[in-house]
């Protein structure tokens, strides 16, 4: 069973997206993964089919409600699904990629976006929904945040990436930023390619890499150099 992705929305025209296109797109096709997207207006209220209404307690905005938004759930994942329930929040646990790889490694997610204010507290605690947030800033909407998430997991399913061997290395993968790349020509605009590189010699070129990628996580990003606060 290939990862199953359920993306629950009120912009299906969202998808797939730029999940459509190159490596993602072709692992689509080939059915490497599946992508439904299901609009939540379709559990909508009334003649309008209105799935929000205004925040208890007064202040701007709308917020998308339980009833509503439980019942666009149900439909896409019944109570024995084993697939996570993810929600797409600013105030969730900032996904790394540790996080991506357990995902990858699971049956596949069951993804909500918000819109407007956000949605109403109590279906996220009936429904068991795990908030995630893809970083420090503000989004008018979780179907981006839903593209991100998904596309960091695709990448990593079997068969997905031409070089098995290319996720490995990766920033963030050994806990350290990436090395620097280069390729031809060697000279561009009078900046010539590290010696090292062209040296042929193997380990010295593991050497130098190795010695770049902690001085550049030194210099830009210290926190991962540190015991983890946030594990997960
Ligand atoms: N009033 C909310 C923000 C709502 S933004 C607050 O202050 O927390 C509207 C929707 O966009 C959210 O419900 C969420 O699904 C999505 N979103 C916005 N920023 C996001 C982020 N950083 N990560 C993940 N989803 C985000």
């Amino acid at each position: 069973m290939s990862f199953r992705a359920s993306v629950l929305t009120l912009y299906p025209q969202m998808f797939p997206g730029p999940l459509g296109i190159s490596l993602c797109g072709e692992a689509l096709a080939r059915g490497a993964w599946s992508l439904e997207a299901r609009d939540i207006r379709d559990f909508g209220r009334g003649r309008h089919r209105a799935v929000d209404d205004t925040p208890a307690g007064g202040g701007p905005g709308m917020v998308i409600r339980a009833d509503v938004l439980a019942q666009a759930i149900d439909a896409a994942s019944p109570p024995e699904d084993p697939r996570p329930r993810l929600l797409m929040s600013p105030r969730g646990r900032p996904l790394t990629q540790k996080r991506v790889r357990a995902l990858a490694e699971g049956p596949g997610a069951v993804i909500v976006c918000g819109r407007f204010e956000g949605v109403d507290e109590r279906v996220i605690e009936a429904r068991g929904l795990e908030e995630v947030s893809i970083g420090d800033y503000v989004l008018s909407g979780g179907e981006i945040a839903a593209i991100v998430v998904l596309d960091a997991i695709v990448r990593l399913l079997p068969g997905v990436m031409g070089a098995a061997a290319s996720g490995d290395e990766e920033s963030f993968e050994s806990g350290l930023l990436e090395y620097p790349h280069y390729t031809r020509p060697r000279a561009f605009e009078g900046r010539e390619i590290p010696e090292i590189l062209l040296s042929g010699n193997h380990a010295a070129v593991a050497r130098w890499r190795r010695a770049q990628a902690l001085a550049l996580t030194r210099a830009r990003r210290p926190d991962l150099l540190e015991p983890p606060v946030n594990d997960v």
